[in-house]
């Protein structure tokens, strides 16, 4: 086991990995920038390194500080969590040329899998059934509107390097294609500085159901069963559980499979998730793969009893995976707590956190790093806690959820709290039948 890894991050990941490695008795080293002096991990860790100015460009971002930090710290491994570098082929080549364990996988398989229209490719020939669409990268007109007659529209462009829910558009006409072309690759430019984009066919009312998978450094590969991610807000998650309402022992088997022989075909190593589209005939579709630790996974610890932080830290160590077959059981629902407004469309509302008060009790668990006092910065990624709930039903994990959420207290800045209290009474929601347009239709009321 390593003795002293540095964490190239912040917030709940960061301490959550920092909690991980004293379990094993490994030395911690937290970087920070200037915005974030007060925070947890940086109190709660061995060491401490100041890494820069707030903006994320200037200090989590920065390569050359964070293996300085590294270096004058002696640590021997860096855990990238989730976000910032973790998905950074070069960061994983530069830990591994100064010597310093990169806890995930290699450069080369972040290469193949971060590239969208690169991992496609390889799960295609893996076998995989993928969301069809061109084969790679898409530079010209004629050839979108080429792609877009043989699948049909409606289609949806993608930027190549996009994230986070951005760097996507939907044609449903081929008179909107030129224009739409156009804006997206201006905007993959602007925002991921590559401007290449590739089509896929947009398939409607679809759930987003992820298989989360891990392999080790001996060529065995296991999968911890799904989680469904399907409500989100402008593509990105809000609310997720496992397993899906809507996945069934052999479905989970053909997905699990899928996602196996994608593993298999790069020889993944560490932790991953290969994220499907699954239609309302329920045929599932590789869409993309992320080569890291997700923000949801805790509803797959809940439900199978794995630390799966503390398996990246043992297979990065060399250790083999757990021979025994995963068991799931239970339900587990996920909300995230963001400190935006729900009232005004999400809006950031970054600030003082005046009162704090967190739901406990059998089955709950928070993963934050907010406390009372603790000023929200407006640089970074507005998660400020993760409410994780488990129980043996679905139902009874919205019942727990719905009163959880009814205690959690956080004022001096909006959240997403009163959202997720309306959508554990939403009727849809309880019945499990949604897609991932269930907020486009969602009635948000006011809490008085
Ligand atoms: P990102 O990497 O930005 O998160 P993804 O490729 O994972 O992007 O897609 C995020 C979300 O966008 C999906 O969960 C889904 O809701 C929607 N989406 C992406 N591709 C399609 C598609 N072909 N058809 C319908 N919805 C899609």
């Amino acid at each position: 086991m390593f003795n002293k890894v540095l964490i190239a991050n912040r917030g709940e990941i960061a301490l959550r990995i920092i909690r991980v490695c004293k379990q094993f008795g490994i030395k911690t080293v937290a970087v920070y920038s200037q915005a974030d002096r007060d925070a947890l991990h940086v109190r709660f860790a061995d060491e401490a390194v100041c890494i820069g100015p707030p903006p994320g460009k200037e200090s989590y971002l920065k390569i050359p500080r964070i293996i300085a930090a590294a270096e004058i710290t002696n640590a021997d491994a860096i855990h990238p969590g989730y976000g910032f570098l973790a998905e950074n082929a070069r960061f994983a080549e530069i830990c591994t040329t100064s010597g310093i364990k990169f806890i995930g996988p290699t450069p080369e398989m972040i290469n193949t899998m971060g590239d969208k229209a690169l991992a496609k490719e390889t799960m295609k020939k893996a076998g995989v059934p993928v969301v069809p669409g061109s084969d790679g990268v898409v530079k010209d007109l004629a050839r979108a509107i080429e792609i877009a007659k043989t699948i049909g529209f409606p289609i949806i462009l993608k930027a190549v390097a996009g994230g986070g829910g951005r760097g996507m558009r939907i044609v449903r006409e081929e008179s909107d294609l030129e224009n739409a072309l156009q804006t997206a690759q201006h905007e993959a430019e602007q925002g991921f500085n590559n401007p290449d984009l590739y089509i896929e066919k947009y398939i409607e009312q679809p759930r987003h159901i992820e298989i989360q998978v891990f392999g080790d450094q001996h060529g065995n590969f296991v999968h911890f069963g799904e989680r469904d991610c399907s409500i989100q807000r402008r593509h990105q998650k809000l609310i997720e559980e496992a397993p899906s309402p809507v996945v069934d022992d052999e479905l989970r088997q053909k997905m699990g499979e899928a996602a196996i022989k994608g593993c298999q075909s790069v020889q993944y190593d560490g932790a991953g998730t290969i994220e499907f589209l699954v239609d309302t005939d329920r045929h599932f579709y590789f869409m993309e793969m992320n080569t890291r630790i997700q923000v949801e996974h805790p509803v797959t610890e809940e439900v199978t009893g794995h630390d799966l932080i503390k398996l990246q830290l043992r297979v990065a160590a060399g250790e083999k995976l757990p021979r025994r077959k995963i068991k799931a059981e239970g339900h587990a629902i996920e909300c995230r707590i963001n400190s935006e407004d729900p009232y005004t469309n999400f809006r950031p509302s970054p600030g003082k956190i005046t009162d704090f008060h967190m739901p406990g009790g059998f089955g709950v668990r928070v993963d934050t790093h907010a406390y009372a006092g603790y000023v929200v910065p407006p640089y970074y990624d507005s998660l400020i806690a993760k409410l994780v709930v488990f129980a043996q039903t679905r139902d009874g994990a919205i019942n727990k959820m719905a009163s959880a959420l009814e205690e959690f207290t956080v004022e001096g800045i909006k959240t997403t709290i009163p959202f997720h209290r309306q959508v554990m009474k939403d009727p849809r929601f309880r019945s499990g039948k949604f897609d991932t347009g269930f907020l486009d239709s969602f009635q948000f009321i006011p809490e008085d």
